[in-house]
């Protein structure tokens, strides 16, 4: 991407070739509740907290409807609305909100540089980053047609509304056999969409799956389209493809769960940070520092395992404490 054109910082700020340089004692980089649950306990720490939106101002929960697991809406609550709450909560207390893009980091002094998508240069004491993970999908129009209306990459947050339905995940990882599992607890059946004979999910996994009755392997079947009127009703798969044994299989669901792996928003900070093999961001266990002083992470961008609003935001709480103890130790 154009924006993630390499730029050479250090001497960029030497030349002062680009204007807008801004001292910054707490910066937050992104906008889902991890983010602005650090902004509003760095707000309240007095740490004048600037946050970067990114593209996705409020992160994943806006691309969803009703939030009905997050503590404190026991009617529940749109994504999109929680997240404006979020938003406000940390203006309420100072945090300033922007909307920008980090492009570019240096972490190699002892204050951390980060220049953003306007080309505006962040010195800045204490950095938490918050960019979440991305799903991945396949790649269908059909996925983006029934978006919220039977396609989900999350059975823990909408397998609630499948429940005594039929439901197919795609996949044959970890991720996969554990949301076929989840599902199988909640739903009619489940069809697990493998695309070749053999689950690549680990030996306990692949245990699991195997010896839940309502789970029914599909071995060697790749996703054509998705079909039905007001919503997913049903799949169209194709077995063995390019094979002589090929054929077109359609299943009746009710909802489609993606689970082929994530993406971590990681690629603007690897030269820095030590990341897993995937790419999340490795913390300290049981705190948020990441192998540079003064640099947190926080949410799904560090948690490849729960991935949930709540414990996004409990972490941007920790990155907050962790980053005003690192500040007060600086003094
Ligand atoms: P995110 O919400 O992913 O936010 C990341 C932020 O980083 C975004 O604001 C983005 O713009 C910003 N960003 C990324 N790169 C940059 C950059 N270079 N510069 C600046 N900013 C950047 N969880 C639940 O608990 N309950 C649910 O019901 C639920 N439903 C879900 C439904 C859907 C469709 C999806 C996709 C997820 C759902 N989840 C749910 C999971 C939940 O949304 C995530 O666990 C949570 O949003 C993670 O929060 P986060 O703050 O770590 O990251
Ligand atoms: P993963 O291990 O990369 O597996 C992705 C799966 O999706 C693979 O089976 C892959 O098929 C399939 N896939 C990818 N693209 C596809 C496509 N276009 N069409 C159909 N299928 C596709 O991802 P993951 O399962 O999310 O796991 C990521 C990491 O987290 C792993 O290290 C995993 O062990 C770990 N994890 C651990 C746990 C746990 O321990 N409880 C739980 C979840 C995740 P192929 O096999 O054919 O490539």
């Amino acid at each position: 991407m154009e924006i993630f054109k390499t730029l050479n910082l250090q001497k960029d700020i030497q030349n002062n070739d680009i204007e807008n340089t801004e001292n910054v004692r707490c910066l937050i980089i992104g906008s889902g509740p991890a983010g602005y649950t650090a902004a509003i306990y760095a707000s309240r720490a007095n740490l004048k907290p600037v946050l970067y939106t990114g593209l996705e101002m409020g992160g994943q929960l806006t691309t969803t409807t009703d939030v009905d697991n997050y503590p404190g809406y026991p009617g529940g609550v749109t994504g999109p609305i929680m997240m404006e709450d979020f938003k406000k909560q940390a203006e309420r207390f100072g945090a300033v909100i922007r909307f920008g893009i980090v492009t570019e980091v240096d972490f190699s002094g002892k204050k951390h540089k980060v220049i953003t998508d306007d080309k505006k240069v962040i010195i800045a004491d204490a950095v938490i980053i918050a960019t979440g993970a991305t799903a991945k999908y396949l790649g269908l129009a059909s996925e983006t047609k029934y978006a919220g209306m039977g396609v989900s990459a999350c059975a823990t947050c909408d397998g609630f509304f499948y429940r005594g339905k039929d439901v197919a995940v795609v996949g044959g990882g970890d991720t996969a056999a554990e949301e076929a599992t989840y599902l199988a607890g909640l739903c009619k059946k489940v069809y697990l969409v493998v695309r070749r004979d053999t689950l690549r999910a680990s030996k306990v996994m692949q245990d699991k799956v195997l010896a839940t009755k309502n789970i029914e392997i599909l071995w060697e079947h790749e996703t054509i389209d998705l079909f039905g009127v007001n919503g997913v009703e049903g799949v169209t798969l194709v077995k063995k493809k390019g094979t002589s044994d090929e054929e077109i299989v359609k299943i009746k669901i009710d909802g489609f769960f993606l689970a082929i792996g994530h993406t971590p928003n990681t690629e603007v900070f690897k030269k820095y940070l030590e990341t897993d093999k995937v790419g999340y961001i490795k913390t300290v266990p049981g705190t948020s520092k990441t192998n540079v002083a003064g640099v947190f992470a926080a949410g799904d961008v560090q948690d490849p395992h729960y991935r949930q609003a709540i414990t996004a935001a409990g972490s941007g709480c920790m990155a907050a404490i962790d980053a005003e103890r690192y500040l007060s130790e600086l003094k």
